[in-house]
């Protein structure tokens, strides 16, 4: 009898249920396929029953007669579940669960089939278009069996409810923009992600995963609903989104969602969303910590090259390598060791086979080695991206044959030979160059790159990149505003990790005051500017921007006898464990990392000073840690005091609160060790 009632309880639930849906495993979220009286692809996606994406269109243009967006009958469509744990060689977690419900649509009209793949996580969906030529012969234009031509994507996120929104505008060439605060219903185009917050409270992010040879997808108003922009191939062809063969998959067009604005930053679904690991030899991939020139350049202290003011000389080389060996620090990297650089700028007689005269790389390799140093070689193409591929594998095959397993790639400037950086043509290059430099065991931390949509699971040699405003933008522009770093975790960095370059002691750029050597490369003379941050949020900012490769961006001389490089000293970037405790975009946000048995949290906030009650639950029950707290001085301010901070050790367990005081535009960190 009993069995009979339930029998007929889930016969109920199945008549009941949206016949092309699918729900999120624990039922939250709903992703509702369908199709318009024109036969063209629909979704909503609702949470908690309440509509969170309205009707919305799919579809794809292009420019064969092939027809990717309407006329289309419903074919088939199943529900699968899948739940795996994986593992990865680095992250912010070494563990991840992967537990979703998949609905597959296939879909054909008279031109052609096309599966639309839904899948619905806890904190969120992706979904992406699958064309293939088809088994039965459909009609199929001949030269769409070859190339098609994609010159626009239909896709509309159409948020049910107005709200706040934070992203920097859609630019194909650049992602060093400032991020602006806007309602979503003000928002006329944005890149991704594209962070948001519902009037009723909800959280959401919109991006995209495994962006594979194909442009970038930016977001563009049309009659107040978001839709996807591809990237054109450039400014002289702006038809062209991009070309595809005969079988093709789009990137996961993806929406995370949460109830807490960290919520998003604990999301994994941009890598849940990439395939697995792809490299059979993963032992030489390793997370480090780095020191070099590269800030000396842009404060204007020193130059690239072809001058006095050379900063990438032998001399200099060995007493950052003497410093990194003295303060367990794992690399080195000096911008303008090659030759071929005018003072500031990258010009085609470049060449990543010959060191600069002043810069005796054989001999700064061997000393690298005999201190347990390692070297970060650097090419900076200037965006000549075809003249680099050109000479690509010997450059490579030159790093390889002297030990060398990292490297640091630029693409300053406008476009790439004419192809805006984030078109088709960008994508393409950036995973040639990260796949050729597997094949030689190297590293790569990218930037002016295109941006992360969780590749790094894929290839892990793709360890970091720039692709927001850096720390660079302090040194020559009226810089980045305090607030500027509580809004990257929750937008640039939810697509990956970011060498920001964090960690300047002198803030006011005392080091070269009234030095006349120091000249002016790019708008600003630096003595006209300054970091806006205090000396804790520096230190803090290793915690909070993560990145595998982490960088001491400041001048040694800066970091010799200071009492609060100690953090760095013991700070791992190669965490097991990583989780944002608390946040608010835009306004404060605090992390907590494991590192085998260590952990690290960075707390950091806005123009506005502010004291966070932090549990200190996620340690270990039963053990007790030493903290040493390095936290802005109860006078500290950004503006006024911006150096004033203390260091204070005291024994903690997971059962204590701690009040975490933050100056304006000040950060707080602690570096917990367990007591033996
Ligand atoms: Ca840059």
């Amino acid at each position: 009898m009993k069995k009979t009632v339930l029998f007929l309880l889930i016969g109920l639930a199945v008549a009941c249920a949206p016949k092309n849906a699918v729900s999120s495993p624990d039922g939250s979220i709903v992703v509702l396929f369908s199709l318009s009286d024109e036969g063209q692809p629909e979704y909503a996606v609702s949470v908690d029953g309440n509509p969170f994406i309205g009707q919305s269109v799919l579809g794809i243009e292009t420019s064969v007669p092939l027809n990717l967006k309407n006329g289309f009958r419903l074919e088939s469509s199943k529900v699968t579940s899948h739940e795996e744990k994986w593992s990865q060689l680095w992250g912010e977690n070494k563990e991840i669960l992967d537990r979703h419900k998949e609905l597959e649509v296939k879909l054909a009209n008279e031109y052609c089939s096309l599966t639309l793949r839904f899948r619905a996580f806890n904190d969120g969906v992706g979904f992406r278009y699958e064309y293939g030529i088809p088994s039965i012969p459909f009609v199929i234009p001949s030269e769409a069996k070859e190339s098609i031509v994609i010159t626009d994507e239909l896709t509309q996120f159409n948020i049910a409810k107005d709200g706040r929104s934070w992203s920097i505008p859609a630019h194909f060439d650049s992602y060093e923009q400032e991020y602006r605060e806007l309602l979503l219903s003000e928002l006329e185009n944005a890149n991704t992600p594209m962070t948001f917050r519902t009037d009723d409270g909800l959280y959401g992010s919109i991006h995209e995963a495994a962006l594979v040879d194909f442009p970038e997808m930016t977001l563009k108003s049309h009659d107040g609903i978001l839709t996807a922009a591809l990237a054109p191939d450039g400014p002289g062809n702006s038809e062209q989104k991009a070309v595809v063969s005969g079988s093709f998959k789009t990137p996961w067009r993806t929406i995370q969602i949460g109830r807490r604005a960290v919520d998003l930053i604990n999301s994994n679904l941009i890598l849940n969303l990439n395939e697995p690991c792809a490299m059979k030899d993963v032992s030489w991939i390793k997370p480090g910590k780095y020191v070099g020139v590269w800030w000396g350049m842009h404060l204007g202290l020193y130059s690239w090259g072809k001058d006095a003011r050379h900063g990438a000389t032998t001399e200099r080389a060995k007493q950052y390598i003497d410093f990194a060996a003295a303060n367990n620090i794992d690399a080195v990297l000096f911008e303008g060791w090659n030759d071929g650089w005018t003072v500031a700028n990258a010009d085609h007689d470049f060449d990543f086979t010959k060191p600069a005269p002043d810069f005796d790389l054989d001999a700064v390799l061997a000393y690298a080695r005999d201190k347990g140093v390692a070297y970060i070689i650097h090419h900076e193409t200037a965006g000549e991206v075809a003249w680099y591929e050109q000479q690509l594998e010997k450059d490579l095959d030159y790093a390889a044959e002297r030990g060398i397993h990292a490297l640091k790639t630029g693409y300053a400037g406008w476009l790439l030979d004419g192809h805006y950086h984030h078109s088709q043509y960008g994508v393409r290059h950036y995973a040639k160059v990260a796949s050729e430099a597997a094949a030689r065991k190297i590293m790569v931390d990218a930037h002016e790159p295109i941006k992360e949509t969780g590749l790094r699971r894929t290839y892990p040699n793709f360890m970091t990149r720039e692709g927001a405003r850096g720390m660079e933008w302090n040194a020559w522009s009226s810089g980045n505003k305090p607030s500027h770093h509580e809004i990257l975790p929750f937008a640039r960095l939810l697509s990956g990790p970011m060498d920001y370059t964090p960690g300047i002691f002198d803030i006011e750029y005392r080091c070269i005051a009234g030095n006349p050597d120091v000249k002016v490369w790019n708008n600003t003379h630096s003595s006209k500017c300054r970091v806006s941050t205090t000396l804790a949020k520096q230190i803090a900012l290793w915690v909070t921007l993560y990145s595998p490769w982490q960088m001491a961006a400041d001048l040694i001389e800066n970091y010799e006898e200071h009492p609060a490089f100690q953090f760095f000293r013991d700070f791992d970037p190669d965490c097991d464990w990583s989780e944002a405790l608390q946040g608010e975009i835009g306004e404060y946000i605090a992390f907590a990392r494991r590192s085998g048995d260590k952990f690290f949290f960075g707390a950091t906030t806005n123009e506005v000073g502010r004291t966070l009650e932090q549990p200190l639950s996620f340690l270990k029950p039963g053990v007790i840690y030493t903290a040493t707290i390095y936290a802005d001085a109860l006078d500290a301010d950004w503006q006024t005091n911006p150096y004033a901070y203390t260091i204070e050790t005291k024994e903690v367990t997971s059962a204590d609160t701690l009040a975490i005081t933050l100056a304006p535009g000040g950060g707080q960190a602690i570096s917990l060790n367990p007591k033996l």
